[in-house]
């Protein structure tokens, strides 16, 4: 029987914060990590690939700023698709490059992907989420006036618009990726954890809102019945007392011990706490979650490298 993945990759698999975010930068970065997801092809594993678009949204929404004038600005959710679709099309030719080296035929194809989100979600009411360029306070007040919107100031780097960032209810393509996943096609999904929308009656609308990729990974892991969660980031295991004297990294921990250090608070929000919230939502329905650093995603698999958490 195949064994089925989730790669949820971080935003140093596709920009490193160093580099401009050229096409040619972003290209050489998913060539690189393409590299190892070819590997777990060649070894077997049915593959799903989830990614972030921070970097990526925010580069379109500064372009929606700066050519208003000329082209209209797109909505946050038309924003989002954008990337899926930018993002997609580089691993979609990148890994199918990797695989043709290793004589593979498989195909790789991206899913748009809309994900369903409550309206009565309680962040709605507070936006926490900070997108697109840094405004001044002048800007950023008037704005927040005109349109109703909140902004907030940035760790010292100016204005910010922030959106809510609800939890993901409901994977709405879920059926065809797993169908796709069945026919051993490599699939790309959920970027930047999904184009948010909500459901009126039965149709769907988009939102102004941005869900955390590795949550919305763990339910798409769940929903296709992966055995394992591969959350790659710049870290190369999940530590307690993290950048403090008595910092531990952990190799393997059970959903009890990691909702204790939740609890304790060791995960930082915006960061590290929603990859083991996620991790542990996925290993507590059964499965294995792995979070681990993008250049040693093949020795996490084998059990070499990595935070494993299970039941
Ligand atoms: P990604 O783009 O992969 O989602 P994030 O920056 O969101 O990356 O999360 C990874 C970061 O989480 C690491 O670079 C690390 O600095 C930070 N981090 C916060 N708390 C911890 C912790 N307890 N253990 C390890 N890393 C942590
Ligand atoms: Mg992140």
């Amino acid at each position: 029987m195949q064994r089925t993945i989730v790669v949820a990759l971080g935003g140093n698999a596709i920009l490193r914060p160093s580099q401009r975010g050229t096409a040619q930068d972003q290209l050489a970065n998913v060539r690189t990590t393409c590299e190892s997801i070819a590997c777990m092809v060649k070894e077997g594993y049915r593959v799903v690939i989830t990614h972030g678009n921070g970097p990526q949204v925010g580069n379109i929404l500064i372009q929606n700023l700066h050519s208003q004038d000329l082209v209209p600005a797109m909505p946050l959710d038309v924003c989002g698709a954008k990337s899926q679709g930018l993002i997609g099309y580089m691993i979609q030719q990148a890994l199918h490059n990797e695989l043709v080296k290793e004589g593979i035929n498989t195909p790789v194809v991206t899913v748009l992907t809309q994900v369903v989100v409550d309206e009565n979600d309680p962040a709605f009411k507070n936006p926490t989420k900070p997108i697109g360029p840094f405004y001044t306070e002048e800007e950023a007040l008037r704005l927040a006036e005109e349109r109703g919107e909140t902004w907030k100031e940035d760790s010292g780097r100016g204005w910010r618009k922030v959106v809510p960032s609800p939890l993901p209810v409901e994977i709405f393509e879920r059926d065809a990726i797993g169908v796709l996943i069945k026919e051993g096609t490599v699939v790309i999904a959920a970027g930047g954890g999904g184009i948010p929308v909500v459901r009126k009656g039965n149709a769907l609308f988009g939102i102004e809102a941005v869900i955390d990729k590795d949550l919305a990974s763990s339910k798409l892991a769940m929903d296709i019945k992966a055995d394992t969660l591969l959350i790659l980031t710049d870290v190369e295991r999940v530590a307690i007392n993290y950048r403090t004297p008595s910092e531990t990294y952990l190799t393997e921990i059970t959903v009890d011990e990691a909702k204790k250090y939740m609890d304790e608070g060791h995960f930082s929000a915006g960061s590290m706490g929603p990859k083991v919230q996620a991790a542990v939502n996925f290993a507590a329905s059964g499965g294995t979650s792995i979070i681990a650093s993008l250049n040693r995603s093949l020795d996490a698999l084998k059990g070499k490298s990595g935070t494993r958490i299970t039941l």
